[in-house]
């Protein structure tokens, strides 16, 4: 992928210098790994692909997002040099790139680049009224779903169930669906409820909570607390009154979302797609509604252990916020 990049980069800017116009002979294509498509990461990806589209005739750059199964998909497969960038939970970044937790058996990525942050992820269960479920406590016996494979939400499940002590029994039925199916399957009474790490607000829970009997679940234990002031990647959440059909403010924790790429992806490509965020922020702030307390100075700091990429290091250089 880096010599197909390079090599089509190269073209381009020498198209530019040669002709002396800022058109790019070429085009480029740069993918984005986002999630299911009622989640927040996959308009976050449309989002960033808005902005970097809008100049592509000078840029020569086409971006795309595509939907995935997650965090730990978008993360092997940026390794494996099949997308350019992805969105991930800063906990699965920070295990990818220390070689830890699910990351153990493959090693450090240590190409992993982190790029900013973008909002808060909560951890975020619904349940049906009738399963009568206040606090993650009441979850032993039910049907939840866990997430599927790839997801940061299935990993961060998995960490969760060992923190309380619990095994996959202790669930009636652990199932593993896809965000974008979560939704029909606890208003049709498949599932009791689920589980995952999303921004607020979201298309999937508004819609849950809107056109089923369902409320959301605290997510507050002990085991919990030692957990969030153990691991430098969580910190406490709430999910504030009033959000959904919640009077009070649901108790949780969560981590953050995070932008990432890889050091194969050029420094070039990367300094454009920050630029096009960052140039244009008031934009990008309102092309989703969890972006609105969103800051500059927080997402070039917060949430990330990877080291930024060096394209973005150089726009935010230039902008004096390093
Ligand atoms: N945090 C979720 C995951 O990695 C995705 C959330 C979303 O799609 O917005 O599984």
């Amino acid at each position: 992928m880096k010599s197909k990049i390079t090599t089509v980069l190269t073209t381009a800017i020498a198209a530019v210098t040669i002709s002396g116009f800022s058109v790019a002979a070429e085009q480029q294509f740069v993918s984005i790994g986002t999630g299911g498509v009622t989640g927040v990461y996959y308009p976050t990806g449309g989002a960033i692909c808005r902005l970097v589209n809008k100049k592509r005739k000078e840029h020569g750059i086409r971006c795309s997002a595509e939907s995935t199964g997650g965090s730990i998909y978008n993360i092997n497969t940026i390794r494996a040099g099949e997308l350019e960038f992805g969105v991930a939970q800063s906990d699965w970044q920070y295990h990818a790139y220390n070689g830890t937790s699910k990351f153990a058996e493959s090693g450090k990525f240590e190409k992993l680049r982190s790029v900013f942050s973008v909002h808060a992820e909560p951890v975020t269960v619904i349940a049906r009224a009738d399963a009568n479920v206040k606090n993650i406590t009441d979850l032993k016996g039910k049907r939840l779903n866990i997430g599927n494979p790839g997801s940061g939400t299935r990993g961060t499940w998995d960490v969760l169930e060992a923190a309380l002590g619990w095994k996959r029994s202790d669930l009636a039925l652990a199932s593993e669906m896809k965000s974008a199916e979560t939704g029909a399957a606890v208003c049709d009474g498949k599932i009791d409820g689920y589980f995952w790490l999303v921004g607020h607000p979201s298309a999937l829970t508004q819609e849950s909570l809107a056109s089923c009997d369902a409320n959301l679940v605290n997510v507050q234990t002990p085991e919990i607390d030692k957990l969030v002031a153990e691991k430098p990647y969580y910190r406490k959440a709430i999910i504030p009154a009033n959000m959904y059909n919640n009077k009070e403010d649901i108790i949780t924790f969560g981590v953050g979302a995070t932008f990432v790429s890889s050091s194969d992806v050029p420094a070039e490509v990367v300094y454009i797609i920050v630029q096009a965020v960052f140039d244009n922020f008031d934009q990008f702030k309102k092309l989703h509604p969890a972006f609105a307390n969103l800051k500059p100075e927080e997402m070039i700091r917060d949430s990330l252990s990877a080291p930024l990429h060096e394209g973005a290091i150089k726009y935010y250089k230039e902008k004096g916020w390093m």
